[in-house]
């Protein structure tokens, strides 16, 4: 309890906190995880190697590609979860003014689905499809009917072949996601980290830029992280993010009354 009291007060002081979420945040939306000790990746290391290889396959062939994505069997779940006491808590942090902007690992769009209104999607969208070329996106139900009936979804402004706007292995990260991205972090001075042990890179990079460059970096996370580890976070609370962080938002409430 004593640890709630401390990030909400932190959080009252500080002056741009934003948040960066990862899987931990979605599993409690039914989401399965990929890394986890219990992920997908753990169970079928074969999809693992396949996941590696798609984006090349895209590059090479899209209509193959395409055949993938319609065969995968975590889209259809990720389309049909709904949030979590976890991603409403930080809505409401962000509506009382106290979380500026959330980037997110997920590709899940349950940050916008629990109403938050500034979110970065680090790896990018299921909902949504993106050129490589010009980086338009366009929203995928525009195009369901088209993918349905086994053709390629083009670009409206370049045609260009359009894949998912997810980031995959080995894909760049899209230059106007990274520069957001970027400039949040150099702004803030305080980043709740929440449900992720930041390995994947570049994302792992930002807590880490963050805390190089003056914020206090606070973790919520199950188990200690290589950021506990190499003394990136200021301080870890151990715990299910969907049980602190509705605690950590009446905490901050209350104290706004007071
Ligand atoms: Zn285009």
């Amino acid at each position: 309890m004593e640890l709630i009291k401390k990030v909400a007060r932190d959080l009252l002081e500080s002056k741009y906190a934003i948040a960066f979420t990862g899987a931990g945040i979605s599993t409690e939306s039914g989401i399965p995880d990929f890394r986890g000790p219990f992920g997908i990746w753990k169970r079928d290391p074969e999809a693992e190697r396949r996941a590696y290889k798609v984006y090349t396959k895209f590059l090479k062939d899209p209509r193959e590609y395409w055949i993938e994505v319609q065969k995968s069997t975590i889209y259809p779940i990720i389309d049909k979860a709904l949030p979590n006491s976890a991603h409403r808590a930080l809505s409401e942090l962000e509506e009382l003014g106290k979380i500026m902007c959330i980037i997110t690992q997920n590709i899940d769009g349950l940050h916008h689905k629990a109403g938050s209104k500034n979110v970065i999607e680090f790896h990018g969208s299921v909902s949504k499809l993106r050129c490589i070329c010009c980086g338009s996106r366009f929203d995928k139900k525009e195009f369901i009917n088209l993918i349905e009936s086994g053709r390629v979804p083009k670009c409206k402004i370049c045609e260009n072949f359009l894949k998912l706007d997810v980031v995959h292995f080995n894909e760049p990260i899209p230059p106007d996601i990274y520069i957001r991205s970027f400039n949040e972090v150099m702004r803030c001075d305080l980043m709740l980290v929440c449900g992720t042990s930041a390995v994947v890179y570049p994302a792992a990079e930002l807590p880490r830029i963050a805390k190089r460059y003056g914020a206090k970096v606070i973790e919520i996370n199950l188990e200690e992280t290589t950021l506990t580890f190499e003394g990136v976070s200021d301080y870890i609370i151990k715990g299910r993010v969907g049980e602190i962080l509705p605690k950590i938002a009446e905490e901050v409430k209350r104290s706004k009354k007071e």
